[in-house]
């Protein structure tokens, strides 16, 4: 193979992060990681790393640095929708919490001393394929690439290349100083008004807590009125001495709950901009890095002497299902459960003591 084929990875969340690192520790000399925003940029998630993640971390030697940064959480508050709440403990750690800004420093910082080229401030308008190569069009020049890895998030992927994007989740979410909260205990609220997803409160590091909710994203819904309802609800007896950091945020969240078409040529997605997002918990962090692993391991595969075998490259489509598809469909079966009428009386068992350990099972599994 030849080691210096130009090779470019758009996007420097966890999927292309990872990606760009592993094209590099695999033998690549020619990676180049492109970040539309100035880095360290900021991103709208809760920074939640539960057992998945934990694991991709461990294999991805990633762990310890992460650890040494994060909260550390061993309980889950759980509040049913007829408001019932119950705290679910464990025996061992459940999760870290980081802010997405020192996770991705972390993540992106690995892959430059692989010796991945990294530009922030370089936002892709395009991309051009031809017979043998293609061309990434930048708002800072064009870059000649013989393979690519889109890892764009969300909203990614449509406009760069020419794979599609799918079905999103709104979400909202804000962080706190002075919140009175239990360091080591995230919050989880299934309120009537947002399900099937959930509100949350997650610890920070510096003593601050992100609170945020996700909800369907339909005409007419008013996140911010959700999120003021929410806050009144559910936190407005400990709101009185916060005070709000910076201001509130949204995102979308992608919740296909299935696998679109995730290679066109020599371009391959990654991450959320693939779909690979769990639509009942929100996370996807764990499956951006595990595809982004992947996408890299694909596009080694496919260097055919001086380019890229594209037929090679398709087997990607297959790794992918191979790996997330089942994951996904429980996710969205989990989901429909959640928005059934056997749900509120589920959740309110589920903070019985008799069944806490369940619970505490269930949510860290789905
Ligand atoms: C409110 C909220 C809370 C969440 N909480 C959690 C959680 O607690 N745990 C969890 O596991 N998941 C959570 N998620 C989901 C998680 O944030 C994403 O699934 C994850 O970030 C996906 O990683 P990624 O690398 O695919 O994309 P991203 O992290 O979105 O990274 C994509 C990168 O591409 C860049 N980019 C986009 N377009 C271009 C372009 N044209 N040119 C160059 N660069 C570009 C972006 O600036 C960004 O840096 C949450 C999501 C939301 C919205």
């Amino acid at each position: 193979m030849r080691r210096d084929l130009p090779l470019c990875v758009v996007g420097a969340g966890p999927a292309g992060a990872t990606a760009a690192r592993l094209l590099a520790q695999r033998g690549c000399s020619n990676v180049t990681l492109l970040e539309k925003k100035s880095w360290p940029r900021p991103k709208t998630c809760a920074g939640g790393l539960g057992p998945r993640a934990l694991s991709c971390l461990a294999r991805h030697n990633l762990l310890n640095d992460i650890a040494r940064s994060a909260t550390h959480i061993t309980g889950l508050r759980f509040t049913s929708p007829s408001g019932k709440s119950a705290s679910l403990g464990s025996p061992r750690e459940m999760a870290l919490v980081l802010p997405r800004e020192q996770f991705d420093a972390v993540l992106v910082d690995k892959a430059v001393k692989a010796g991945v080229d990294f530009r922030p401030d370089t936002r892709v308008v395009a991309i051009h394929q031809s017979q043998d190569a293609a061309i990434v069009e930048t708002q800072s020049g064009d870059i000649e690439a013989s393979a690519i890895i889109v890892a764009t998030g969300a909203i990614g992927g449509r406009k760069e290349s020419n794979l599609p994007s799918g079905n999103s989740a709104g979400s909202i979410m804000a962080r706190y100083e002075n919140m009175p909260h239990t360091p080591s205990e995230m919050e989880m609220i299934y309120s009537p008004r947002i399900l099937p997803y959930y509100a949350w409160l997650f610890p920070e590091p510096s003593g601050c807590v992100n609170i945020g909710l996700l909800a369907k994203s339909e005409h007419g819904i008013n996140l911010h009125a959700l999120f003021d309802h929410v806050l009144e609800r559910y936190f407005g007896s400990r709101l009185g001495a916060a005070r709000l950091v910076g201001r509130r945020n949204g995102a979308p969240l992608r919740c296909d709950g299935k696998i679109g078409k995730v290679v066109d040529g020599c371009v391959v997605l990654a991450g959320e901009s693939a779909g690979l997002v769990n639509c009942t918990t929100g996370e996807g962090i764990a499956y951006a890095i595990e595809s982004g692993d992947l996408a890299a391991a694909a596009t080694v595969q496919a260097i055919d002497g001086a380019r890229i075998n594209k037929a090679a490259l398709v087997e990607y489509q297959r790794t992918i299902a191979r790996k997330f598809a089942t994951t996904l469909r429980f996710s969205a079966f989990f989901r429909r459960f959640v928005e059934g009428p056997l749900f509120p009386a589920a959740a309110d068992m589920g903070t019985h003591p008799l069944f806490r350990k369940i619970s505490a099972f269930v949510l860290a599994t789905v």
